[in-house]
């Protein structure tokens, strides 16, 4: 079979490369030529772990490659998934415009049968708008072809992407005719026959079940930061707490880390698309409300934190920030905590050095210029007044604190992920302050 894939960003070049290692002939697409001229010279312009071995080896073995001629990629391809980003308007809402561009563009260009597949998390009811804005382009060329839409929404986690496409929970498609479902269960067969579950179901279902996924995790992870909040005030252990009620199998573990919020390219915009439009179907969803305003309150607290383990006095100090991306192994900032912590404690008149394995030049142009980038984490610390950890990269797990304590002006440490023994940073003789605990 062949596919094309429109967008060639973190789920676009994630979906194309693991379809072509099931031996599927793959057409990445994207309007941005510096990628596409990148990913033709074996550069992956992401850094997700496993992909550029992947996209090497289907390349060479001709089932793979990258384009920005659209047209051609959509006549040769049977199914054409749309993978373009959908972020947030200003009033929650999600921006459709890259997925309108991209169906009408698929309107105009197809001449036989398509299966068009929304791989882009998208609103309740964009597969009717998306069918629509294919027929106006099909009206522009004069093309007449039948064509379906269907919808196959993605939960791939960047830094375990490959392998969340590859061994997925489930894969959730939905399709409104018999023909169209078919093909996409023909295009997942390996997975079918690994006996990966899948739910079938119509596409509105199959729209919401991602949003729906969404909204429930960023929730556990506000309601266990309420927790740690409620800890602080009363002497407990989130940690415990978590770990307490996180092996009840009804519950369980996973999404019960308090920290500074969540952030990312999904959580953050889909817990306010699915608020707002299912506030326009008049059918509000009032614990997402809750989520999303805990949320923010939580990146307010964390600044207030550090000011406070500073002594509430900020002027003339520096604060050494470990990890910018929103979490490890991804080189993804957008709306990373981080990025609001950093502005915040710069408006407030401190100096602002930082580190971060992969992510210091996706981040420099959301920053303030007076950040100062360290070559890791022993240059950024030096002469700092407080080193505040907010990504648990590994290498930020076990750092030389006897070391750090002789760079640093004073050896006060704001742990945002509590990844250190609160005894062993105090053996270290450093001020230790993490969340919840
Ligand atoms: P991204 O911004 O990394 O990639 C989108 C790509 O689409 C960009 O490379 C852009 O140049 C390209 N593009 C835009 N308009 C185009 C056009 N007209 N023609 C061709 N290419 C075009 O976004 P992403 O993180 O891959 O997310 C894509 C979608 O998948 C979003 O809806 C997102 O919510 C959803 N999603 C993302 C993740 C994730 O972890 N990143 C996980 C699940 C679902």
């Amino acid at each position: 079979m062949n596919i094309c894939v429109i967008g060639s960003g973190y789920v676009g070049l994630v979906t194309g490369a693991c379809f072509s290692e099931f031996g599927v002939n793959v057409a990445c697409v994207d309007n941005n030529p510096d990628k596409i001229g990148a990913l033709q010279n074996g550069e992956v312009p992401i850094y997700e772990p496993g992909l550029e071995d992947m996209i090497e080896r289907n390349v060479s073995q001709g089932r793979l490659s990258f384009t920005s001629n659209t047209g051609q990629a959509v006549r040769d391809a049977l199914v054409v998934f749309i993978a373009v980003g959908t972020p947030s308007m200003e009033d929650g809402s999600t921006d459709l415009s890259f997925v309108k561009a991209v169906a009408r563009e698929i309107g105009t260009l197809m001449e036989d049968y398509k299966v068009v597949v929304t791989k882009s998390t998208v609103p309740v009811g964009t597969s009717e708008k998306v069918a629509a804005w294919i027929k106006e382009g099909q009206e522009i060329s004069g093309h007449t072809s039948e064509f379906a839409v269907a919808s196959n929404p993605e939960f791939l986690r960047e830094g375990a992407a490959i392998s969340d496409f590859m061994r997925p929970d489930r894969v959730v498609i939905g399709a409104e005719d018999e023909v169209s479902m078919d093909i996409l269960k023909e295009l997942y067969r390996p997975l079918f026959l690994n006996e990966t579950p899948f739910v079938l179901t119509n596409i509105v279902t199959s729209e919401l079940i991602k949003y729906a996924a969404n909204a429930f995790l960023a929730t556990k992870i506000s309601f266990i930061n309420e927790i740690a909040n409620l800890c602080e005030v009363i002497g407990g252990d989130v940690q415990a707490v978590a770990r307490g009620i996180g092996l009840d199998g009804r519950i369980g573990k996973k999404f019960l880390h308090a920290g500074p919020g969540f952030g990312g390219s999904c959580f953050p915009k889909d817990t306010r698309s699915v608020a707002h439009f299912s506030s326009e179907f008049g059918s509000n969803l009032e614990i997402v409300e809750a989520t999303i305003r805990v949320n923010d309150q939580q990146r307010i607290r964390m600044v207030k934190k550090i000011e406070a383990a500073l002594g509430g006095n900020l002027s003339n100090k520096t604060v050494c920030v470990l990890g910018l991306s929103f979490k490890p192994e991804t080189d993804d900032v957008r709306d990373a905590p981080s990025i609001y912590i950093i502005t915040e404690l710069i408006s407030k008149g401190l100096q602002v050095r930082t580190f971060d394995p992969v992510a210091m030049e996706g981040a420099k142009p959301l920053l303030p210029s007076s950040v100062v980038f360290g070559k890791d984490a022993y240059e950024a610390a030096e002469g700092s007044d407080a080193l505040v950890i907010i990504t648990e990269w590994n290498q930020f797990r076990a750092l030389n604190l006897s070391r750090l304590k002789n760079i640093m002006k004073h050896a006060v440490m704001i742990d945002l992920r509590n990844i250190y023994d609160p005894d062993v940073a105090a053996r270290s003789n450093f001020s230790y302050h993490s969340v919840g605990r």
